[in-house]
């Protein structure tokens, strides 16, 4: 096996992030928080899905919300990743005053190539996935045959309620990837 200064090259493992926000510019906000994951030097992204309006979730009392996800690559631990998100959260002035509230953008690791992770602080796959439409809708049209929890994401999506839930963009008229 190669070696990088005598180390073994550490695994690389694929990596869902789901962004969303209903404050502000939030296209332009989830366009520089992919932008901030691709800056990073371990994190190569992949992918980017379709822009989506989706209703509230939670808290319905609240403007609707656009949802996107993205697929990395990267050999960053989940703890690691999750730092790079709040630091991209940070970068784009997260707001949030309200548990599931208003927010100019919010980055959530829904799955991991490599398996679950439970700690304090980080829960993956995220463990409100599987009833959240607004996140399976976008992970479906990026990878639809990923399991997670032993069903495929369109397996969860068709059990979900997707009113409301529409297509705005496709990826290339939103994201800006090279
Ligand atoms: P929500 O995403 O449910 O609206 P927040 O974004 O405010 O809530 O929650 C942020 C906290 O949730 C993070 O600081 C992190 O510690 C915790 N968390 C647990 N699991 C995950 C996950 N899979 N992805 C992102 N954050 C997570
Ligand atoms: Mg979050």
């Amino acid at each position: 096996m190669s070696t990088r200064s005598g180390e073994a090259a550490k695994a690389r493992s694929r990596a869902w992030i789901g962004l969303g926000g209903n404050i502000g510019d939030v296209e332009a906000a989830m366009r520089a928080a992919v932008a901030h994951l691709g800056g990073h030097e371990r994190i190569d992204v992949e992918a980017v899905s379709a822009l989506y309006s989706t209703p509230p979730w939670g808290v319905t009392d609240q403007p609707g919300f656009l949802n996107a996800c993205t697929r990395l690559i990267t050999d960053l631990r989940p703890e690691a990743l999750l730092d790079v998100c709040l630091a991209a959260e940070a970068a784009q002035d997260r707001v949030r005053e309200q548990k599931w509230g208003p927010r100019t953008i919010d980055l959530d690791i829904l799955a991991f190539e490599a398996g679950s992770y439970s700690s304090a602080r980080l829960q993956v796959p995220h463990p409100r996935l599987a009833e959240r439409a607004f996140a399976l809708a976008p992970l479906a049209d990026l990878d639809p045959g990923l399991l997670v929890g032993g069903r495929t994401v369109s397996q969860w999506l068709a059990e979900c309620d997707t009113s409301g839930i529409e297509q705005l963009k496709s990826a290339v008229d939103w994201a800006d990837l090279d």
